[in-house]
């Protein structure tokens, strides 16, 4: 079985659909873990060289490095929250281990393809499309990490 789950996670229906398979799957194994990661591009956030900017001087000046990690706290706590909630409505009660994690990357895909090879990763489950207005057939982050990791994906509507 696979022990080592990624669901990268944006928060998209299609992304809770990947949550309740990789779930699932691992849900049985104590060993197995799910690691629920949603990934914010740096390009989203505040210019960190206004860190140093001594015209930020406020406690939560933009730039502010409690800034970012309020950012993360918030965004992996929103993913922590959703998997609690798919856990409660399937019927069986989840053994394996369950971490949500918010990453800054320059881009989603490399964001999930980073995190594949730092931690491990044995199986990525998510979504086929996400939040992207587009009806296409498969999203870019989709199309990109089945492009660039060499783990098996599975994408699910
Ligand atoms: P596009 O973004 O290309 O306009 P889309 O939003 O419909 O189209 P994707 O962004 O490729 O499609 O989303 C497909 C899946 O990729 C999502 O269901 C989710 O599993 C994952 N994903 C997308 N964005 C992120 C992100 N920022 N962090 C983590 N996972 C993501
Ligand atoms: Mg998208
Ligand atoms: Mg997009």
């Amino acid at each position: 079985y696979f022990r080592n789950i990624l669901v990268p996670y944006d928060e998209s229906e299609h992304a809770r659909s990947a949550l309740h398979i990789a779930l699932g799957l691992a849900g049985p194994y104590p060993e197995a873990r799910v690691s629920v990661v949603t990934v914010i591009p740096s390009s989203t956030l505040p210019d960190p060289t206004l860190m140093s900017s001594a015209a930020f001087d406020t406690p939560y000046a933009i730039g502010d490095p409690e800034t970012y990690e309020r950012i993360m706290e918030s965004v992996a706590e929103n993913a922590r929250n959703d998997a609690r909630e798919v856990i409660e409505e399937s019927r069986d009660d989840a053994q394996c281990q369950i971490v949500a994690d918010a990453v800054i990357a320059s881009s989603p895909t490399e964001g999930i393809a980073e995190y594949v090879t730092s931690h491990d990763i044995d199986l990525v489950v998510m979504g086929r499309r996400g939040l992207g207005a587009l009806r296409g057939m498969i999203g870019s982050v989709s199309f990109g990490v089945l492009r660039s990791v060499d783990v098996p994906v599975l994408t699910v509507k």
